[in-house]
């Protein structure tokens, strides 16, 4: 190795790889503005030790590359590594034809929503996107609800008047998440493609997933939600319970300890925070039913942190497997090959974290633009102390990256 120009004394400190994100809505779309843009949510981002956040970039005018195209001047102010999902909103022989230009440059990766009422009617249409993302190595990431079991239940809860945040999770049953998961697994294996499921919320989507995986008949991979392995739906029965609406919502206890089991058993791939916050005024809006809440929270910088003080210091988790989930398994399902891990020939993105400093979660202190954080108040134990992105340090307790530090990071498929 050559020799450095600057030397950081580590000791005392765990030297981890940066970790990367792989959900994330940063990018606007042309009729939302996220409150945490490129340029906020990656200054939470690099302060929490995420140094490469995907976001989701959604298909514009039926074209996937335009909303790319979007994206891309959103994160020419971003502070850290970024790459996209493009979200296919028109899932016809336009998308599919866009395909191999988008893997050409770096774009292999896709996002289905079927909790959509569009999925229903076009499901052909998603087959036959899925068989074109298997020819060509791109990993499609779905979000799996049902919808018409979300909608029945919505409705049925209308009609008897309960509209409040109690009932947020009535609305969206466990049902609903295992019924679409199944489907999914379903399409996977007939159609070849690589998929990732997102923010897998209970017990009975992860055994899904377990079983299929054991079965190796499709190709799946798992995320886990930060949130769903530290709170539960009781957060709903409290007067600010809209602050925690999310989707799928907060389950039962059962579902949190299944959540940290699959997460220590290798079921769940990843963990990915599916960053979108909005201010305590948007979420506690007086008169919003249950469905119209704003779905989302802040999690970007605490979810290093919580998981290690949570995860690794209570015994859930090993350490081992913390570096997997937040980096490197991450990193090979979305096809970065320079990051993820710390080796010879890998970008130098590199978290110096203090494993004994205690920190107690103000939002406040925090980075991100939003005015809560959904874990206000927890004693969270190991923080980031030094971030380095590409060998140059970007956080040392300050922001020391600059808007357009950040780079895009092209993704490889997966073969
Ligand atoms: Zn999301």
């Amino acid at each position: 190795m050559p020799t450095a120009e600057r030397e950081l004394d580590a000791t005392g400190l765990l030297v981890l790889p940066g970790c990367v994100d792989m959900h994330t809505h940063l990018a606007s779309t042309p009729t939302f503005t996220p409150l945490d843009d490129f340029f906020h949510g990656t200054r939470a981002a690099i302060a929490g030790g995420v140094t490469t956040v995907l976001s989701m970039v959604y298909q514009e005018d039926g074209s996937l590359r335009r909303g790319i195209e979007r994206g891309l001047r959103d994160a020419e102010r971003s502070h850290a590594d970024f790459s996209f999902h493009a979200v296919v909103t028109d899932p016809g022989a336009d998308a599919i034809a866009e395909l191999p230009s988008l893997v050409r440059d770096g774009h292999a990766g896709l996002k289905v929503f079927m909790v959509t009422k569009r999925f229903l009617e076009r499901t052909a249409d998603y087959l036959a996107l899925y068989a074109a993302a298997a020819r060509l190595g791109i990993v499609v990431a779905v979000h799996a609800e049902d919808h018409l079991l979300i909608e029945r239940s919505t409705a049925a809860l209308h009609l008897a008047g309960r509209t409040g945040v109690a009932y947020f999770p009535a609305s969206r049953p466990v049902e609903a998440e295992v019924v679409a998961v199944r489907a999914a697994i379903g399409h996977a294996a007939r159609t070849g493609v690589a998929m990732y499921l997102v923010h897998l919320s209970s017990a009975a989507a992860l055994e899904e997933l377990r079983r299929a995986k054991a079965a190796r008949t499709a190709r799946m991979y798992g995320e886990m939600r930060p949130l769903y392995l530290y709170l539960t739906r009781e957060k709903f029965a409290q007067d600010d319970g809209a602050l925690f609406v999310g989707q799928p919502p907060l389950r039962e206890q059962a579902d949190v300890y299944a959540a940290w089991r699959a997460t220590a058993d290798g079921t769940i791939d990843a963990i990915g925070t599916d960053h979108v916050p909005y201010t305590r005024a948007r979420k506690l809006a007086p008169g919003l039913s249950f469905d119209k809440i704003p779905p989302g929270v802040s999690n970007l910088e605490t979810m290093l942190p919580m998981l290690y003080s949570e995860g690794v210091r209570k015994g859930r988790i090993t350490i081992e497997r913390l570096v997997d989930v937040l980096a490197t398994t991450p990193a090979r399902i979305a096809g970065l090959a320079a990051k993820g891990e710390i080796a010879v020939g890998k970008d130098a993105d590199v978290v110096l974290f203090d494993p004994e400093r205690t920190r107690t979660v103000r939002a406040g202190e925090l980075h991100s633009a939003c005015d809560y954080d959904p874990y206000e108040g927890w004693s969270v134990t190991g923080w980031p102390k030094i971030v380095l992105l590409r060998g140059a340090v970007a956080y040392d307790g300050e922001i020391r990256a600059t808007p357009g530090t950040g780079r895009f990071v092209p993704r490889s498929p997966l073969t």
